[in-house]
């Protein structure tokens, strides 16, 4: 069914691709786009680039960011001795929203999930294991209550335990599957003060 010209398609079908667009939105954003004014069009699609060049891993706690070390970890008033392990920078940001904590984090990018075929080896834990040689008091293990984040939390305690550094895990008052970005931010703070170790 081909109702538009070839340029629409193709536009469609790459909004399409963006988590959480389906065909109706995606149709609706490209003609939104197509009308906006020329200059717009090419400050936004500059702007994906941009971010696509200029974004990589902080070199320590491997959030997105553009400098050698994100802001956080280049803080030197921040406790670099408690290690908050997250599964992306958007619940990093959810922590950080809070005021409250004075750790830094770690980023893993995803969680292990057998079904999806992602394993130990697709998100970032030995760059986190690396992290361990330094001086490490704690390590909060703040992954989602989804099977997923429990899974992934099981794995890093297993990992983590025989170094001898203390490992715990945030409250389960957290929604099941709940993802952290959605959780405000008292449940957040209950969660992180009510963890317990494993
Ligand atoms: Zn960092």
């Amino acid at each position: 069914m081909d109702l538009y010209s070839g340029y629409i398609n193709r536009l469609i079908e790459e909004l399409s691709g963006l988590p959480g667009i389906g065909s109706k939105s995606a149709q609706r954003m490209a003609f939104y786009l197509i009308n906006l004014p020329k200059e717009r069009v090419q400050r936004f699609a500059g702007a994906i680039v941009e971010a696509r060049e200029n974004v990589r891993y902080c070199g320590q706690c491997c959030t997105l960011t553009d400098q050698e070390l994100c802001p956080v970890c280049a803080n030197q008033r921040r406790d670099q001795s408690t290690i908050m392990v997250v599964e992306n920078s958007r619940d990093l940001a959810a922590y950080e929203k809070t005021g409250k904590y004075e750790g830094v984090y770690h980023v893993l990018h995803g969680a292990i999930s057998p079904m999806l075929g992602i394993g130990p080896g697709d998100i970032k834990l030995k760059e986190l294991i690396a992290r361990l040689e330094k001086d490490v008091n704690e390590v909060i293990i703040a992954t989602n209550s989804s099977l997923e984040g429990e899974t992934t939390a099981m794995y890093i305690s297993k990992l983590i335990k025989p170094t001898g550094v203390k490992v715990t895990r945030i409250a389960s008052g957290v929604p099941v599957g709940g993802d952290l970005e959605y959780i405000d931010e008292v449940t957040l703070l209950r969660a992180l003060e009510g963890r317990t170790e494993l």
